[in-house]
């Protein structure tokens, strides 16, 4: 396959954008070569610079459930500027959006729309302390919520993959809010609770770990998160910006039957253009301005533009979309394991259209797990995959995602890559 086209922008891009990137992980630095150059894409079919088609297996790192380009939502975008991109006034499109995540989502009673899943979790956080009056925070190892200066402490995803998951230029003094559980593990935050029983927040967590690649969130493990913060007055966040409206209609919490005081979300409710939200119970939402205390404000806000790709999408997350996008999910799964049985030293984790083929011998069911895997075979996969026109996330500490779009015979092809590459190695 030749890349040329791809190298000449990113050698323009690297001169004026660090790493010739505006996201880390685009940039291939966890699989080595260098980044494609991205001109169209259409269903499940996304189309370098230089006329290379792949099977895409990233979907814009999960916003794009019906896949990309889908007719009604690129109508509803083109409709929506042609009547104006951006007014900072109130339009009845966010209603609209909102009332359909409301009505969707138990534990959500009002919603604020923002602009990215960071701005979600940074503003729920803000609205927790601002609730209980308390300042620490709890997350996990390997869970990743965005750039915020609170989270980038052993974050996941483009924070793991580049070796730095703590960030420079983070204040001491806000690390120190942050308390770091493991995942998976109740009593480690059994004991954060029992030495700053009156001082946290909010435990926020991605009950379905999608960036240190898909780990399931057990049951009782998000019980006993609930118990806790219950029992301590903390507030619980769940951090729904990748799995909301992705892994069932209500989310991960619909799945596991385990309600929140908060939640984030981001991709999917914006189909593919810039948006996050974070909503919860009334009297919690009623203390975000201009109703209560906590300030949080954004220009572009709820913008008409992201808001009718968000309801297009929405509107098409049906049970039949869902229902479609699980039977496409177990034969990959079913294929996977097979192909695992025979040849060892992989372990694929899966929920609904997510899922990661880990480089280790399983289960993976921890931050620890996921770092024992052997990254460089992971590279060459990414890399042999490429070759054969299916583009998976580049790096190993991510979800990879089906959509609507995809079709058997898509799944089928990457099952057989994936075999060739074991049998080869
Ligand atoms: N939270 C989770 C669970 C995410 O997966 C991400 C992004 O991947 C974020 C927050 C941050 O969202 P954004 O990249 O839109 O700022």
């Amino acid at each position: 396959m030749q890349h040329s086209a791809s190298h000449t922008l990113f050698e323009a891009a690297r001169r004026v954008i660090p790493g010739g990137v505006n996201s880390p992980v685009r940039a291939f630095g966890a699989v080595g070569g260098e980044p494609l150059f991205m001109a169209q894409a259409a269903g499940a079919t996304i189309t370098d610079v230089d006329g290379n088609s792949y099977v895409d297996f990233v979907g814009s790192w999960g916003p794009l459930i019906l896949g990309h380009a889908h007719p009604a939502v690129v109508r509803a975008v083109q409709e929506a500027a042609a009547r104006g991109t951006s007014f900072g006034a109130p339009t009845s499109a966010e209603t609209d959006l909102a009332r359909l995540i409301v009505e969707r989502v138990p534990s959500v009673e009002m919603v604020r729309f923002v602009n990215s899943g960071t701005e979600a979790t940074m503003s729920a956080v803000r609205l927790a302390r601002g609730a209980t009056g308390r300042d620490k925070l709890v997350k996990f190892e390997g869970c990743y919520h965005g750039h915020g200066d609170s989270f980038l402490i052993e974050a996941g995803s483009g924070a793991l993959t580049t070796g730095t998951p703590s960030s420079g230029g983070v204040p001491g003094a806000i690390a120190a809010e942050t308390l770091l559980a493991r995942f998976n593990d109740l009593p480690s935050v059994e004991a954060l609770f029992e030495a700053h029983r009156d001082d946290i927040a909010a435990v926020i967590v991605e009950p379905i770990a999608g960036n240190m690649g898909v780990i399931a969130g057990e049951p009782p493990f998000l019980e006993g998160l609930r118990d806790l913060c219950s029992t301590y007055g903390a507030l619980l966040i769940f951090d729904e910006v990748m799995t909301g409206f992705r892994v069932h209609p209500r989310g991960a919490q619909g799945l596991y039957g385990v309600r929140p005081d908060l939640t984030t979300f981001g991709k999917v409710i914006g189909g593919g253009l810039p948006v996050g939200a974070y909503g919860g119970r009334r009297e919690l939402m009623e203390q975000v301005a201009p109703l209560g205390p906590v300030y949080q404000a954004g220009t572009l806000s709820g913008n008409p533009l992201a808001m009718a790709a968000g309801l297009a999408t929405l509107q098409r997350c049906d049970e039949t979309l869902y229902a479609r996008l699980e039977d496409l999910g177990q034969a990959l799964e079913a294929g996977l394991q097979d192909v695992a049985e025979r040849h060892g030293g992989v372990t694929v984790n899966r929920v609904g259209s997510m899922f990661t083929l880990f480089f280790t011998d399983g289960p993976v069911r921890t931050y620890a797990d996921v770092l024992r895997c052997d990254l460089q075979a992971f590279g060459r996969l990414f890399h042999v995959a490429l070759e054969q026109g299916l583009y998976l996330p580049p790096a190993q500490f991510e979800a990879a995602f089906i959509s609507g779009a995809h079709r058997p015979a898509d799944i089928e092809r990457l099952v057989a890559a994936v075999e060739d590459f074991l049998q080869a190695t």
